[in-house]
């Protein structure tokens, strides 16, 4: 068993190996040792190898899911081999064999099914890039829900389209170039390695063909080399793990990443559109404008928020879609309590496909089917704008495979199919007679026997059982003569005669009997075989089924999107194909929502215009002292710009976006240091990105850059940066910064103008009042707001005096190092002591001294009281 174990396990390396042995999952050697810690299991040891002792630790069969969830979540992946023959076959074949076995599937994070594994309202994508001579492309896919895409791009795009659909997994070839490892690094996944034969794109194209059934690959559409080689890698690995039992794919759909608004990595992670800093959903836009009620739904809008639209036609439907639930709005209450009892009929869908499933997921289907239909009934009559029109038409026209399984599965079917119990009654003749062959095995006999009882005329008539005749006819000598005698002995076949009984048997009685006996393995037999049937039915129809289960998500997210509107009072953008970027009386909807629940002051809504000319760079430069809300601001209007081009409503009074092909934004910073990174190093490789790939579609969000070197350094930059937003890359912007000096740009640059975020000070105290308005801040108040946040009085009192002088020399022209040279050097020092004195309760010698009026003494009281103080101390 061990030399089955060791050749199996040198095929998985890098995966930890599930040994199959009877009721358990067992694992050796360095497997064990590393599964036992990550699971927090006993290690244990068993036999011995090259004399030293075996680790060995075990999970069970039945509970091995949630083992294999901790394991995938520690970054393991996993081989699970199982027993591909009962021990019986194999002693059959010699008493030393070892049981037969194989891996039948390597689970990996990438890929997926089980609903325990998988998070219901998230994708869980599996990419692959590749590079055929400079061309570079990424194909994804999630195989619980068979998407499958490929998409060609710059090389400087890999990272942000990566960031978009956040992988769990990420195929890439060996010959890759090493400094890839720090893209994906920075989107958090670890590649998985494939040999370069994986990513060959004239055997790609082969295995497309194979898994598809077409003969050329020009059936999906006009693929790049280097998508097929992607799309081929792909392929290869889910052969690879699923041991070629593959997933329900759709065909390869190429998706145009010119038509995506593009988000870079940094930038969806500060505006935190799907997942907060901290990491989690919780926080996020997302988190607050999820209204969804079903999985495939809130799937749906997790991709729209995370790859927004730059083409117009997309972004005016999706509108009408939000707009006409807006206005039906009772058909809207109605048809989000329909939705709410649609099942997760894509990811029922995948586990059929890769026979993974359940009755469930049967049930499922059917279910979805059925709301399906109510949905469709429900819009019937309503005029539906285009994109829900071609929804609703997907909804319809599955009544055969909606009544098939109507008919043929109970209401709530069990979750495995193995036990039985899930096909409906009357569905199946046979299957109806074996169970109740098997229910009712006692009553079919006593009514067989008052049946014979009647026919023989011998009322004393019983069927009996027992071990050496089975089921038998008993009846006294008396009556027995009758029976063996015409016509009655062709019905009665003597069997036995004892002392007083003779004991007969029928062919229905035998043919019953074993009905009896096998009843029970026949029923499930049966609903198996059912199972297989309407397995086998519903893949077949899987391309319309997954059309069907895009179209509710589709209803999901209008309807959701509209309820958001009015609860939240969004409304509808215009996004048209100019530079305009007008928003009125914008508001934020996180830091609103936030206010909100810690019920303290309502969120102050600011306008924004960034379209002065319709040709001119749009930059506005924002100043005012730290806590007056310029970050918010400046996120709140990406945001407006991100939402309104999903095609969803937005947090404003009204607002005029003219596309915007990318958002770029350099939102606060954080240390690399794992990365070896200052804070000025990452944010100066990020402000290099802006300017490097910023167009005059662009909106960039700039905060404080320059922030984290010296200031004259900082300035220098700032000025320069901006200077070259506006006048090369010519994008509409906003930019926060500390550098008051840099608000004389707005006199020399056009289309760069000043704003502020108003504040009031109220007896030595700063008030923010939140607002934007135009013109540029006097102060920055950063000793105020040091105040707010607790500073000990010595320190601020301090730097109150540091900035007199420092503003004196400026007005004087002194430089800041003579400035630095007059400031009394000791003064932090008493000042600190004085305040501690008089802090603490003041000492005898400091009453007496109190007492004194120095201009009253002589000098010899004087010197006397010298003396006395003296003693006090
Ligand atoms: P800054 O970037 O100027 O330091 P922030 O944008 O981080 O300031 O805002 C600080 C805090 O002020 C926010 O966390 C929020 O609580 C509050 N705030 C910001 N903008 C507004 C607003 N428009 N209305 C109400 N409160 C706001």
């Amino acid at each position: 068993m061990m030399a089955q174990y060791l050749e199996i396990k040198q095929q998985y390396p890098d995966a930890l190996l599930f040994y199959r042995m009877g009721d358990f999952y067992e694992l050796f050697f360095d497997d064990a040792a590393a599964a036992a810690e990550a699971l927090d299991i006993a290690l244990t040891k068993r036999g011995k190898h090259n004399g030293d002792d075996i680790p060995m630790c075990g999970v069970p069969v039945h509970a091995a899911e949630g083992y294999l969830l901790t394991l995938i979540r520690k970054g393991f992946r996993v081989a699970v081999c199982e027993q591909m023959e009962s021990p019986a076959e194999a002693k059959k074949r010699g008493s030393k064999s070892v049981v037969k076995r194989d891996v039948v599937r390597l689970v990996t994070p990438g890929t997926l099914t089980e609903e325990s594994l998988l998070e219901a309202r998230r994708h869980n994508y599996l990419a692959a890039i590749s590079n055929v001579r400079g061309a570079w492309a990424i194909a994804y896919t999630d195989i619980s829900t068979g998407a499958f895409h490929a998409l060609s791009l710059p090389q400087a795009r890999v990272g942000s389209e990566l960031a978009r659909l956040a992988p769990s997994e990420v195929l890439i070839s060996e010959s890759m170039d090493e400094g890839f490892a720090t893209v994906l690094d920075d989107i958090g996944v670890v590649p998985t390695f494939l040999g370069r034969a994986s990513f060959d794109s004239t055997s790609a194209e082969k295995r497309l063909c194979d898994v598809f059934g077409v003969a050329s690959s020009d059936a999906f559409g006009n693929f790049e080399r280097t998508e097929l080689s992607a799309l081929g890698a792909v392929v290869d690995y889910l052969e690879i793990t699923q041991k070629g039992n593959l997933p329900l794919l759709q065909p390869p759909r190429q998706e145009n990443v010119s038509r995506l608004l593009q988000i870079d990595n940094a930038t969806r992670k500060n505006l935190e559109l799907t997942q907060s800093m901290q990491g989690g959903r919780a926080g996020s836009l997302l988190s607050v404008i999820d209204r969804t009620v079903t999985a495939a739904g809130a799937r749906l809008l997790e991709r729209r928020l995370s790859s927004p639209s730059r083409d117009l036609d997309t972004i005016h439907q999706r509108q009408d879609g939000v707009s006409w639930a807006v206005e039906a709005a009772d058909l809207s209450e109605r048809l989000i309590s329909a939705l709410k009892k649609v099942p997760d009929i894509d990811r029922a869908l995948s586990r059929l496909g890769l026979d993974r499933g359940g009755p469930r997921d049967l049930a499922a289907v059917r279910n979805s089917l059925g709301q399906a239909e109510e949905i469709a009934a429900l819009v019937e009559c309503s005029d539906l704008p285009e994109l829900l029109q071609n929804a609703r038409a997907a909804l319809v026209g599955h009544d055969d495979l909606s009544s098939l399984l109507d008919n043929a599965l109970v209401a709530e079917p069990p979750l495995l199919a193995r036990d039985g119990g899930f096909i409906a009654e009357g569905y199946d003749a046979e299957l109806d007679e074996v169970r109740t062959l098997r229910d009712e095995g006692r009553g079919v006999i006593a009514r067989l026997q008052s049946e014979y009882a009647e026919k023989a005329g011998v009322s004393s008539l019983k069927i009996k059982h027992n071990n050496v005749l089975g089921y038998f006819i008993e009846t006294t000598a008396l009556h027995a003569e009758k029976m063996m005698s015409a016509p009655l002995s062709e019905t009665f076949i003597h069997r036995q005669t004892t002392a007083n009984q003779v004991r007969f048997t029928t062919v229905e009685l035998s043919e019953l009997e074993t009905k009896i006996l096998n009843a029970g393995g026949r029923a499930i037999e049966i609903e198996k075989a059912h199972f297989q049937a309407l397995q086998s039915r519903i893949t077949e129809n899987a391309p319309a089924l997954t059309q069907l289960s895009l179209a509710l998500a589709e209803f999901d997210v209008a309807t959701a999107m509209a309820k958001l509107a009015k609860s939240e009072d969004w409304v509808k953008p215009t996004v048209d194909d100019s530079r305009a970027f007008h928003v009125e009386q914008g508001r934020h909807p996180v830091v609103e929502h936030a206010l909100r629940n810690a019920g303290g002051a309502p969120f102050i809504a600011n306008d924004c215009e960034l379209s002065p000319n319709a040709d001119g760079p749009a930059l506005q430069l924002l100043t005012g002292p730290n806590m007056a809300g310029k970050s918010t601001y400046l996120r709140q209007n990406a945001l407006i710009a991100i939402l309104a081009q999903m095609g969803a409503y937005i947090p404003a009074k009204a607002a005029h976006i003219g596309l915007v092909g990318q958002i770029f934004s350099r939102v606060g910073a954080s240390d690399d240091l794992a990365k070896g990174r200052s804070t000025f190093m990452v944010e100066m490789v990020e402000t290099a990105a802006i300017l490097n790939q910023s167009d005059d579609r662009a909106l960039v969000i700039l905060d404080e850059i320059g922030r984290g070197t010296a200031t004259y350094d900082g300035l220098s930059i700032a000025w320069a940066t901006l200077e070259h937003l506006a006048e090369v890359n010519r994008v509409r912007g906003l930019f926060a910064t500390h550098y008051h000096e840099m608000t004389a740009l707005a006199d020399k640059l056009p289309g760069v103008s000043n704003a502020t975020v108003t504040v009031k000070e109220w007896e030595g105290e700063v008030i923010f009042l939140h607002e934007v308005r135009a013109g540029a801040a006097d102060r920055s108040y950063g000793v105020q707001v040091a105040q707010l946040a607790g500073l000990p009085k010595a320190v601020i009192s301090r730097a109150k005096s540091v900035l007199e002088s420092l503003e004196q020399g400026e007005r004087e022209k002194t430089s800041p190092a003579r400035l630095i040279d007059d400031l009394p050097l000791f003064s932090v020092v008493t000042e600190t002591v004085k305040q501690e004195t008089v802090a603490a309760k003041p000492s005898a010698a400091e009453e007496r001294l109190k007492e004194i009026v120095p201009d009253d003494l002589t000098p010899r009281e004087a010197l006397q009281i010298l003396y006395e103080l003296r003693e006090l101390a």
